[in-house]
């Protein structure tokens, strides 16, 4: 039986991605064969800690880019779904890689988080693999950035995933980023109004609890590790918390208050325990509205 559990965001060198969304750093980018081929030894690092480490492990992948088109992440991803000590397994895809290959996996602990870029492919091939997940019995949730230009693509997606869980008793869990770069007015208090009932977790994306001080598992049972194994509370504190290879982060572990004014990924306040919700690491499922009203 696995010990104690921790959440880990793993992000190692990848930082390229096949799409080309205007807002992306990683559009396009393409990784030397240096770095991929480093990239690919310190994840088999990683899934080798993992198999054998005694803690419990909730863990999702943040690359920056996509990397399930990477041969290596696919065979990691595999392998973890498969290890008995790893309770959820998660990783951010853009889906441009035909789901296939998921076959093999151990879909217990998988939950795809899957984002839909409609400037890059048609909606109808979006959904085509997701009907490819719902047959392999693969979980997963779909997202994406609440661009203005995107309203009526979020509206069709919206309607489209409806039918698609028709009949499942499994709700897809349509999950919208506000767009990070807007401007002040970006959204009318009516955008708001239509992306909240899409998503009933937008307002707090939108605009985040100020986390100055805030509990969370941050540093306490929950780590960001990079490709080198070192480790941080989150992917947004820089404070070191040793390595996990030679095992010097685990006499780290503790409780620490947020040191950031603001929080507002939803992979560093979904650590948050002082929130009135309860977020899955993997984006799974949809915070309770109830809940959300509370606040
Ligand atoms: S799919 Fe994601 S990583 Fe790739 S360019 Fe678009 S936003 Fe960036
Ligand atoms: S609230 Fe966010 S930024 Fe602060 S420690 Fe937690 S995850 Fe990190």
């Amino acid at each position: 039986m696995p010990g104690a559990e921790l959440r880990v965001l793993y992000r190692g060198d990848l930082a390229s991605c096949n799409y080309s969304c205007h807002y992306c750093p990683f559009a396009k980018r393409n990784d030397s064969t240096d770095v991929t081929a480093r990239d690919r030894d310190s994840l088999l690092r990683f899934v080798d800690w993992c198999e054998t480490t005694h803690f419990g492990l909730r863990i999702l992948f943040t690359p920056w880019g996509e990397a399930l088109v990477r041969k290596h992440y696919r065979d990691a991803f595999l392998r973890l779904s498969h290890a008995s000590n790893v309770i959820e397994l998660g990783i951010q895809t853009n889906l441009s890689r035909d789901p296939a290959w998921l076959a093999s996996a151990n879909n217990d602990a998988v939950n795809l988080w899957c984002t839909y870029h409609p400037s890059q492919e048609s909606r109808s091939r979006f959904l085509r693999r997701l009907e490819q997940l719902r047959q392999l019995r693969i979980r997963f949730s779909v997202g994406m950035v609440a661009l203005r230009e995107d309203l009526d693509e979020i509206r069709a997606m919206h309607l489209a995933l409806g039918q698609l869980d028709h009949g499942s008793g499994q709700p897809i869990y349509l999950w919208l980023n506000a767009y990070d770069q807007r401007t002040p007015g970006y959204y009318s208090a009516q955008d708001v109004a239509m992306l909240s009932a899409v998503d009933p977790h937008f307002p707090v994306n939108l605009d985040p609890a100020p986390s100055l001080g805030a509990r969370c598992r941050a540093g306490l049972s929950a780590i960001s590790v990079d490709a080198r194994g070192d480790a941080r509370p989150c992917h947004f504190v820089q404070r070191p918390l040793g390595n996990l290879y030679d095992g010097s982060f685990e006499a780290q572990l503790s409780r620490s208050a947020c040191p950031n004014a603001r929080c507002d990924c939803y992979i560093g306040y979904a650590l948050r325990e002082d929130l009135p919700f309860e977020a899955s690491l993997t984006r799974a499922f949809a915070p309770e509205s109830q809940a959300i009203r509370a606040r």
